[in-house]
Order: structure tokens, then C-alpha cells, then sequence
């Protein structure tokens, strides 16, 4: 084994880390922490450091870490047939049984699964999807699609250019012409202190409309959105939104993408969260639940319209032209089959919601009546506390003080990982389905130590 020094210097060395002040990190200014091990809701450092991973990594490994199923289940495909690709009608036994076991969980009207790698190439392969339809349908002018601000859809051109935060946009020349940006539903942030929650929510739909007619419905191709914020902040819609944007989607013929990235497959203790908010999506983003992260995994599932304009395409054209080498990798797709099978024996997708409504009601008994915490949100197994400097007259930090990550950092001195979110001082909470009812009150209770730590 490499010795821990030895690590930390070819780390900082030679390796560019996602998300990271890079030149901080590499000058060793920046924290870096070498992960060794994981169990249940647990990880444990090169150090030694056992933490409670309250994030489950970025909201994916949603089983929990170790389950030896889901590693068996990959080394038994490894040492049968560790790769072959899907093109031209190629499969295996775990990709096709994978295929059926995801529409078996999806809405009704939903017909096939195109398998990508990650949640940005999913999203990617759903607009081209969208634009092939649009030219089959001989509409080449119907393209730009809208998506929300604070909306997290990836972070490659176009995916990055759908996501509605201004750190993935900076310096990258995005978001690209096609992609336009509507209000987020996030009554908490409302311009207008005064206005109710059913004014927000009009006003969220008219400002779409607006948009619309703006552009012309005839230029519009999509609505991307996931069921429920999360990278942006973590904000469960206002009452009636979705009923409220819906219906515009219909008039002006405008294709509803739910991006279920981390909505899919449990989180929100349903299956997939178009089913909790009742959308009617005509494609869903799937990835990290899929696999629990175990092994790189994504997937388009496409409804039965959109089916129907694909199957008129390469009758008229030939074969799609898009595909990865990696498309539905064999070792993916076996580790998502072992890990929607784990999800039915234990019955996870229930324990999400039972486990995290006892979770949601921690927070708030342990945050809520703090002068700086000015919402305690959340919904199944996903939460998030908002800090503010003024509750009353709702004035928010300011950003150069950095409170949401010195409260992360608090709170990880106490061996509980929570996650920063990156626009606002916001702590984000999204632990594996697994978590105890114990676990959950230890996560709030030092949660409210840390907070008190920074804030008195
Ligand atoms: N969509 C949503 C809703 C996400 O939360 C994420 C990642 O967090 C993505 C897409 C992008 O997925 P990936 O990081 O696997 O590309």
C-alpha cells in the first residue's frame, strides 16, 4: 500500500480534481482526503476517520456502501464478459434484463431505454433525441429548449448550458444560443416577500408563457426539469407548480423532460419523482440510483410518442447515428441489476420515506427555531437548511463569508458528512436509503452543534 504522504504529493502532483480551486489545491492550501472504505451509511479515510456520509457521495449511493450483492454481481460479470458494445442489436443477458426492469418501474407510457454513462450524457442524449424528433416531424425550427435557473442538468455544453448556476457558466462561453431560462420555483428566494405561495406559483407559469411567446411556441422544443430542484438548492416545488406549468407545456406543444438523475429510484420514497409530483414526462434522465454508483450508469427512457418519431426516423434515414463504446456496459448494467433487485428485497424505496419524513422532522426539531436558519426543507430522503443573517426580514448572508461551507466544515470535524450546495449558504442532506432512525437524529443533532459552532 502507498504511503499516505506519498499520496497526498502525487495527488496534488498530477491529479485535476472536478470541482475543486484547483490552484488552491494543488499550492496544498485546499482540503483533500483520501477514501478508503465504505459500509451502510459509513466511510472511513486513509486517516482512519470513520464518517457518517449524510450525502451518499453526490446523492448516489443510495443501497449504502459494501453491499457485497452488487460487487459479486460485478465481479461475476467481469470474469464472464466484462465488455462487449450495444450497437447494431448487440446486448447482454444483464443490459436487456436491465432494460425490462427499468420500464417495468417507470410511468405507463413510457417505451424503451437508451443506456449512457453519466446524468450529462443522458441529458445530451435527450436532446438530440428531441431535435432528431423535431426534424423527423419536419419541424427544424422547433429547437431551443427552456430550462429553470438554479436547475442542475450536468456540466458538458449542452447540459452545462441547461443548468441555471453561474459557476458552470463562468468562463466556459454557456450557456450555448439554444438554451433559455425561466424562473426557479423557489418561493423561499421570491423577489417579493409579500407575495403567497399560489401568487408565486402564477406568476412562475406567466413568466414561462411569457417566455414562450416571447421566442414562439413554433421555436420551442422542450422543458427540462427535475421533479425537484437539487443542486440549485434542494427546494421541493410550491404547492400547484407543476400543475400550474403542465398544461402550458400542452398548449404550445412543448416536450416535458424530468431529469430523475437523483429523483429516480427512490429518493423521494416513490419510485421515480414524476410520480410524486404527478408528471407526465416524455423522456426521464436516470443515472445515479441506477447503479447506486457502483458502476457508471445512465439512461433515457423515452415515452411512446417520442418512440413512434424514432422508429419513423431510421425507417426514413437508416440507423441512429449516436452511441457510446460504453453504452450499457455489461458491468453497469450488471451492478443495476443487482441494485434494483436489493432496492425490491429490502424494500428501500419505502425505508426512503419513512426513514427520511423521521429524518425531515429531526432537522427541523433541532434547526428550526435558530435565528440564522430561515427554512428547513426537504422531502423523503433528501433535505436541506437554509441559513440567513436576518430571519425576519428573510437578508441572506453574504456569499464572501462563506457560512454554508464553514458549517459543512463544522460539521464534518464531528464526523458527519453534509453537502455545501453551491449557490447560497445552503446545507444539503441526501444520506443512503439506509440510514437508521439513529443515524438520521445523530445527522440533525450535530448538525445543530455545528451551526451553533458558527453561528453562536
Ligand atoms: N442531472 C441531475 C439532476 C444531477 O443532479 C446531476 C448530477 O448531480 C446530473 C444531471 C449530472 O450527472 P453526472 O454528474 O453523472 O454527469
Amino acid at each position: 500500500m502507498l504511503r499516505n504522504d506519498l499520496l497526498e504529493e502525487w495527488d496534488r502532483e498530477n491529479f485535476l480534481h472536478p470541482s475543486t480551486h484547483l490552484a488552491e489545491f494543488a499550492r496544498g492550501n485546499a482540503p483533500q482526503r483520501v477514501i478508503r472504505s465504505g459500509s451502510g451509511s459509513h466511510i472511513e479515510d486513509r486517516d482512519g476517520n470513520r464518517l457518517l456520509d449524510a450525502f451518499a457521495g453526490l446523492y448516489c449511493v443510495n443501497v449504502g456502501y459494501g453491499r457485497p450483492e452488487i460487487a459479486e454481481a460485478i465481479a461475476e460479470q467481469a470474469r464472464e464478459l466484462a465488455y462487449y458494445h450495444a450497437y447494431v442489436g448487440h446486448g447482454t443477458e444483464a443490459s436487456i434484463q436491465l432494460s425490462k426492469m427499468i420500464l417495468d418501474r417507470a410511468p405507463d407510457h413510457m417505451s424503451k431505454v437508451y443506456f449512457g454513462l453519466s446524468g450529462s450524457d443522458a441529458n445530451e442524449t435527450n436532446v438530440k433525441l428531441i431535435w432528431y424528433y423535431n426534424n423527423v416531424l419536419g419541424r427544424p425550427e422547433k429547437k431551443k429548449i427552456i430550462s429553470r435557473w438554479r436547475g442542475y442538468h450536468g456540466s458538458g455544453l449542452m447540459t452545462g448550458s441547461l443548468t441555471g448556476l453561474e459557476l458552470f457558466h463562468k468562463a466556459f462561453d454557456l450557456p450555448l444560443a439554444p438554451v433559455l431560462h425561466t424562473e426557479a420555483p423557489y418561493y423561499f428566494r421570491r423577489a417579493d416577500v409579500s407575495m403567497s405561495e399560489e401568487a408565486f406559483v402564477a406568476h412562475c407559469a406567466a413568466e414561462l408563457e411569457a417566455l414562450i411567446e416571447r421566442e414562439g411556441a413554433e421555436t420551442i422544443a422542450a422543458f427540462w426539469a427535475e421533479p425537484m430542484l437539487g443542486t440549485g438548492g434542494i427546494v421541493p416545488p410550491p404547492a400547484g407548480y407543476w400543475e400550474a406549468i403542465q398544461p402550458i407545456l400542452k398548449k404550445h406543444d412543448i416536450l416535458l423532460v424530468a431529469d430523475e438523475v437523483v429523483t429516480g429510484f427512490g429518493r423521494l420514497g416513490t419510485m421515480f419523482g414524476s410520480e410524486h409530483y404527478g408528471l407526465e414526462p416524455d423522456l426521464i434522465t436516470i443515472a445515479k440510483g441506477l447503479t447506486s454508483a457502483y458502476a457508471p450508469l445512465s439512461g433515457s427512457i423515452v415515452s411512446e410518442k417520442i418512440w413512434k418519431g424514432l422508429e419513423q426516423g431510421t425507417d426514413a434515414m437508416g440507423p441512429i447515428g449516436h452511441g457510446w463504446t460504453y453504452s450499457a456496459h455489461p458491468i453497469g448494467a450488471a451492478a443495476g441489476v443487482a441494485n434494483l433487485e436489493l432496492i425490491d428485497k429490502l424494500d428501500l424505496v419505502t425505508a426512503a420515506g419513512e426513514t427520511g419524513a423521521h429524518f425531515n422532522r429531526a432537522l427541523a426539531e433541532a434547526l428550526g427555531d435558530h435565528p440564522h436558519v430561515g427554512e428547513v426543507r426537504g422531502e423523503g430522503m433528501i433535505a436541506a437548511v437554509e441559513f440567513v443573517e436576518d430571519r425576519e426580514a428573510r437578508a441572506f448572508f453574504d456569499p464572501a463569508r462563506k457560512v454554508g461551507p464553514q458549517i459543512a466544515a463544522a460539521l464534518l470535524e464531528r464526523g458527519v458528512i453534509a453537502r455545501a450546495m453551491p449557490q447560497g449558504d445552503i446545507l444539503g442532506f441526501a444520506p443512503p436509503f439506509c440510514l437508521t432512525r439513529a443515524e438520521a437524529e445523530e445527522v440533525a443533532d450535530k448538525t445543530a452543534a455545528a451551526v451553533r459552532a458558527v453561528l453562536g
